[in-house]
């Protein structure tokens, strides 16, 4: 018999292009005790997210509400949007013994570690193989124009340039060796003593 304590708060970290929503993605259907915390913003949904799924969408008056509320785990303006990781879902998923994905821009990343212990996360930061990777990903998007990605990629050195502030780093290069470095440190996180107390039976 084995007592499970907390599920474990996973933060997914990186410039803006990098992977994070794909690993995230594969992380999900390989282990489904992993949750997605729904994060709220105030941006207009692209065709095809949905309300719930994909976000909240929700308007300013309300975000503001929730910041007044202290209802934010962390809270970010993205590239000129507004962007929170409602607290109250991802305790009670934790509680529930569930593992909670925040995949969050750096600033919030940065911004929850700060406001937990280093053992109530684990982070890890997505890292392009090249900057020329990066901008070549950046551009395939389609979505963006060339000023925006110009400054995507001066956002993604300055947050590069912070690494140091997470637990792990992964390069993601190809997807399945990122996906399989994931994997990795989920599992040996998984088995740490402030999560997982076997109690071994006597027969
Ligand atoms: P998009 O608008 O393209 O879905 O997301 C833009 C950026 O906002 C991405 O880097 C994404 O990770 C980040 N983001 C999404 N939800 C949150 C959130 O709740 N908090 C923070 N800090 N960033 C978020």
């Amino acid at each position: 018999m084995k007592i499970d304590k907390k599920g474990m708060l996973l933060i997914v970290s990186g410039p803006s292009g990098v992977g994070k929503g794909t690993l995230v993605e594969i992380l999900r259907k390989y282990d489904p005790n992993f949750k997605l915390s729904c994060s709220v913003t105030t941006r207009d949904p692209r065709p095809g997210e949905i309300e719930g799924v994909h976000y909240h969408f929700i308007t300013d008056e309300t975000y503001d509400q929730m910041l007044a509320d202290n209802a934010f785990l962390e809270h970010a303006l993205v590239h000129g949007n507004r962007y929170g990781t409602p607290r109250k879902p991802v305790n009670e998923m934790l509680a529930r013994g569930l593992d909670v994905i925040l995949e969050i821009d750096p600033q919030g990343a940065i911004s929850v570690m700060e406001n937990l212990r280093p053992d109530e996360y684990v982070s890890v930061f997505i890292l392009p193989p090249s900057y020329k990777v990066l901008r070549e990903r950046l551009t395939a998007r389609n979505t963006e124009e060339p000023d925006v990605i110009e400054r995507r990629m001066n956002n993604a050195r300055a947050e590069i340039a912070k690494l140091d502030r997470y637990q792990y780093a992964i390069i993601n290069d190809k997807i399945c060796t990122a996906f399989d470095e994931l994997l990795h440190i989920v599992k040996a996180e998984k088995r740490r003593t402030i999560r997982y107390m076997p109690e071994i039976p006597e027969e």
